[in-house]
């Protein structure tokens, strides 16, 4: 099967879907790989690594025209026009984005989102979801570092002594944990904060403190369970309750992440202006939900916008919607290894016959179902 890497066109996106790494794998599984020139440069990743792994160099219509394209993002318009009919597509698709998977429709192609990927033990080496939030988890606390006029870690010196910066992570999913890490690392204090009660002791063996809003319904306890592992809307009564508690803490802190989604809808308003203005001058709010806010609100915070770093009552909030492209060495390591992963289960072994799409699409196997979004011009999503 002909595999196209082409590079990524979107304005700020520098990873790729490919490493040499998975690309020795694709040949040596009888696999003709065709990577577009520079598609790996903005990764660290020259043409001659892929040539050297067995890829054959080429421009963008002769990877987008593959039988098999691997992708970061969605395909845009002019991409999904050099697209073959019948062709496959692997890569971050927007399952919820129903236009886009129209359009995917449209364009005749057998695609597979990975984010929809379900969260259980076989599907682990290619979540996609898990591995990008890692990334972006990390960078969250070195760009609020980079904006601090502070330290992180409390220092004795000659000249006095400096106090540790306070800390406050609002969602505690997998870029929560690693953000937690990672402050807990720079020597911060730190508290966080989760609907689901399973994080707290997630949150204590990082050395953090949890922020304890106690359940007081079923409805609540119910709804604080999630579903597959993720979160579910609260109930308004535990919300306001939150709200409180971590209003009180937002206001000792230096620096706020917020990463809280809820997957499927916009995601939840936890940092109000109040709560902003309350903050000392020169405190930081990295908002990783930016860009996925409620209608008229970019992320968790209301006054974040999405892609920008901006000022408002002496607190800078940086509203960057692409982390892990800010990491993209590892980042496209990790991606390439997910996609290869995904891949194993529906490439055909050499000397298999290929079946539709060339691919052997068993919609028997939850992980295949799951992230298959469109075939023979339908949206086939679960
Ligand atoms: P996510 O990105 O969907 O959400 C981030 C966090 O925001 C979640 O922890 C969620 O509970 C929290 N949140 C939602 N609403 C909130 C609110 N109002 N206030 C505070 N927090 C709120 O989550 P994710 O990082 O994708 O992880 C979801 C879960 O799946 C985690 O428990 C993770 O450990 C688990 N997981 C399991 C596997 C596996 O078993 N293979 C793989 C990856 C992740």
């Amino acid at each position: 099967m002909r595999i196209g890497i082409p590079l990524e066109t979107l304005v700020g996106e520098t990873r790729v879907a490919a490493t040499p790494e998975t690309v020795k794998k694709y040949v040596a599984a009888e696999h003709e790989v065709c990577v577009q020139a520079g598609a790996g440069l903005a990764a660290g990743i020259p043409d001659a690594a892929y040539r050297e792994a067995g890829a054959a160099l080429v421009d963008a219509a002769s990877a987008l025209s593959a039988d098999l394209v691997l992708k970061v993002r969605r395909p845009a318009a002019e991409e999904l026009a050099a697209m073959r009919r019948g062709a496959a597509l692997v890569g971050m698709l927007d399952p919820f984005d129903r236009a886009g998977l129209e359009q995917l429709a449209g364009a005749g192609l057998t695609a597979f989102a990975l984010e929809a990927a379900p969260r259980t033990t076989r599907a682990q080496n290619m979540d996609v979801l898990s591995s990008q939030a890692n990334i972006a988890g990390y960078k969250s606390v070195l760009v609020a570092a980079e904006h601090y006029p502070r330290f992180f870690p409390m220092l004795m010196t000659a000249a006095g002594t400096v106090k540790a910066a306070r800390v406050v992570v609002l969602g505690v999913g997998v870029a929560g944990l690693q953000a937690i890490a990672t402050a807990k690392r720079l020597g911060a204090v730190i508290e966080a904060s989760d609907v689901r009660p399973s994080v707290r002791e997630q949150v204590e063996s990082l050395g953090a403190r949890f922020i304890d809003v106690p359940y007081e319904t079923d409805e609540e306890r119910e709804a604080a369970e999630g579903a597959g592992g993720y979160a579910r809307p609260m109930p308004q009564s535990w919300l306001d309750r939150q709200k409180v508690e971590v209003a009180r803490r937002v206001a000792q802190a230096d620096v706020v992440i917020t990463t809280a989604l809820i997957p499927g809808r916009a995601a939840p308003t936890l940092v109000t202006e109040d709560m902003v203005a309350s903050m000392k001058l020169g405190s930081v709010i990295v908002d990783m939900a930016a860009g996925k806010g409620p209608a008229g609100i970019d992320g968790n915070c209301v006054l974040t916008e999405a892609g920008r770093v901006v000022q408002a009552h002496g607190v800078t909030l940086v509203g960057e919607t692409n982390l892990p492209a800010r990491v993209a060495a590892d980042a496209s390591a990790l991606y390439a290894r997910n996609v290869f992963n995904f891949l194993r289960l529906v490439l055909p072994a050499s000397g298999e016959t290929p079946a539709q799409a060339g691919l052997k699409i068993d919609l028997e196997d939850d992980i295949v179902a799951a992230c298959l979004m469109t075939q023979d011009g339908q949206i086939r999503r679960k």
